[in-house]
């Protein structure tokens, strides 16, 4: 198998694991924490219903006690009476009828009343009358009497005897309780003298005394006094609600509610007593406060139904939280940290993945790199090996009889030999550098002696290539503290890039200069350039720009990244500019001696 499809392989073997160790755990998770915040969500609304039922119960517990009360109030209305608060029904539909005497007990009276001169023997009977132990009799005599005083113009007396009419209220004169009677006509009389202060104090007290005995009183009754009541007291009589006179009529059975002329009545009844209550009337026994109550039949969907049948009540009502936030409250605080909960991790897996991504690709890439070194450095080795071979070969045969060109093979031999032993060296160097066991031997040296020799070793073996070397060493000493076989690395390594990146141009220009106690060390070319985003990249190891790849230019992509070892083991940097078909500068800075 190449090493190409080896690499893919590994690849692909490694997105599996990556795969099966990030992304599917990953997704695992959140399809779990998908079905958690579902459930957590049902159990929240399973909840809020449960509030729900629990709050409809208090609610119907208050209906029912509201209603209660109602009940209190229909045991207080007469025996058989159909009532409503306010008056808004304002007659009783079965009036309580008061006793009132029977005629013949005033007839010796009335006949006296009613004969010329009789006026005083009437007087006489009536007045004994008002002495009867029977408050109807007391009554029907009182009213006579004052009836007689008025025909005989005596309006103060008649006003006393209306007076004492009033006080009576257990029975009935002239088809009307007493005290309205007598109210009445009092009223009357003030009206017919034209006291009009007297007018509206009587008259407020009529309209007092018509209200109280409302639900005495039949409809006929009631409204013969109650006009009157409202002109004279300057309050308006009640309006009469016909709904309510209507249901009223219709003597509903049991407790209940029911439609009457569009409008909503309730009945309450107890024994034979019934009270009515207006739509109004109803809504407020109904509670309030955390929900919100109202009569249907049929519940919309944040609503609770209880049945008329199932609580008694009179009606079928529809109960909603008021505020179902408020109601969610710790739930929503629960869902939050919950998502808070998710966040982070998901936050936790995400930061993972990348990370893990980020490795995996950095395994790749440097598996990729270490198969190119290896494919790189055989390819490097082989050159060399080749023209030893031929070239030992050759000589070995006797081939080369000729003394001169023996000389040059021996020659091509020992260059093959230095290469490939600088290449192994090299590698050697790498893996020591690698492993930090490189060991620099530091002397006292010459920067500018090194520099010298170098440039014009390489520049011997540069020529051969028509490659021309310019070296300018500037003035002063250059002494450094440094080994001077890995500065000569260094240094070859970056004239050795020149040549191979040089492109068409074939010269390089090595600079030596000094600034303070700083050396610089330049080698410039005119060649390919680096793109500027791989400036910085190839200083790592195995790094190769895309341009030398491309061109196929060979190269192992270690020769930078062992100069900037180097250079940073002796005190210094190694400093890059370029441009992209003009050409690049590495510089390397180093500390020199005092
Ligand atoms: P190699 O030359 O073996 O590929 P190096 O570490 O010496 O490895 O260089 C790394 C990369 O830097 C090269 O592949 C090349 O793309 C780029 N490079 C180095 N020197 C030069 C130069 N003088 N001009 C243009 N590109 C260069």
């Amino acid at each position: 198998m190449s090493n190409g499809n080896r690499s893919k392989l590994a690849r692909k073997r490694l997105l599996v694991v990556f795969l099966a160790v990030t992304i599917m755990p990953a997704m695992l998770a959140a399809w779990l924490a998908w079905r958690l915040l579902e459930q957590d969500f049902i159990l929240m609304r399973e909840r809020l219903r449960e509030v729900r039922e629990r709050r409809a119960d208090e609610a119907v517990l208050s209906a029912v006690r509201a209603l209660g009360i109602v009940a209190q109030q229909t045991r207080s209305l007469p025996s058989g009476a159909v009532g409503a608060p306010d008056h808004s029904l304002a007659y009783a539909v079965q009036p309580r009828l008061l006793p009132e005497a029977p005629a013949e007990v005033f007839a010796a009276g009335e006949f006296a009343e009613y004969r010329p001169a009789g006026s005083d023997e009437a007087l006489a009977i009536y007045r004994k009358l008002t002495a009867s132990p029977s408050a109807a009799i007391r009554a029907g005599a009182w009213l006579r009497l004052a009836r007689t005083f008025r025909r005989l113009r005596r309006p103060d007396d008649a006003m006393q005897a209306y007076r004492h009419l009033r006080e009576i209220d257990a029975a009935a004169a002239g088809g009307a309780p007493a005290p309205l009677a007598g109210q009445w006509a009092i009223c009357r009389m003030h009206e017919e003298a034209g006291r009009t202060a007297e007018l509206r104090k009587e008259g407020a007290q009529l309209r007092a005394l018509l209200d109280a005995a409302a639900s005495n009183l039949s409809r006929d009754v009631y409204e013969l006094y109650a006009e009157d009541a409202a002109r004279w007291s300057g309050k308006p009589r009640p309006v009469l609600n016909e709904a309510l006179a209507d249901a009223a009529l219709s003597r509903p059975n049991g407790t209940g509610a029911g439609r009457f002329r569009g409008q909503f009545i309730t009945w309450v009844k107890v024994d034979d007593r019934t009270l009515l209550l207006t739509e109004e009337q109803a809504t407020r026994l109904l509670p309030t406060g955390p929900v919100r109550v109202r009569v249907a039949a049929v519940a919309n969907k944040d609503e609770t139904l209880r049945r008329a049948g199932d609580t008694g009540l009179p009606w079928t009502l529809a109960i909603a939280l008021a505020d179902p936030e408020k109601e969610q409250e710790p739930f929503a605080i629960r869902q939050r940290l919950l998502y808070a909960l998710l966040g982070v991790m998901a936050a936790f897996g995400m930061g993972g993945c990348y990370l893990g991504w980020r490795l995996i690709r950095r395994e790749l890439a440097l598996a990729q790199m270490q198969s190119d070194l290896v494919a790189a450095v055989s390819h490097e080795f082989r050159t060399p090996l080749t023209s030893m071979r031929q070239v030992s070969a050759a000589l070995s045969e006797g081939r080369v009889p000729d003394e001169t060109r023996r000389q040059v093979y021996y020659e091509a031999l020992a260059r093959a030999t230095e290469r490939l032993h600088r290449m192994v060296e090299a590698l050697l160097d790498f893996g020591k550098m690698e492993s930090d066991a490189m060991l620099y031997r530091t002397e006292s040296l010459d920067l500018a002696a090194l520099v010298a020799g170098t440039a014009g070793d390489f520049s011997h073996e540069a020529a051969a290539k028509g490659f021309a070397v310019h070296t300018e060493i500037g003035q002063g000493e250059f002494q450094v503290k440094g080994d001077a076989e890995a500065l000569r690395r260094a240094l070859w390594n970056l004239l050795d890039n020149a040549m191979k990146y040089s492109g068409e141009c074939r010269e390089t220009w090595v600079s030596l200069s000094r600034n303070g106690r700083e050396a610089f060390l330049r080698v410039i070319d005119n060649g390919i350039g680096i793109p500027d985003n791989e400036q910085r990249e190839v200083f790592r190891k195995f790094f190769r720009g895309s341009a030398s790849r491309h061109s196929r230019i060979p190269g192992s992509g270690i020769g930078l990244a062992m100069v900037n070892h180097i250079v940073r083991a002796h005190g210094g940097r190694v400093t890059l500019t370029s441009e992209p078909g003009k050409g690049s500068t590495f510089m390397i800075q180093l500390p020199t001696e005092e």
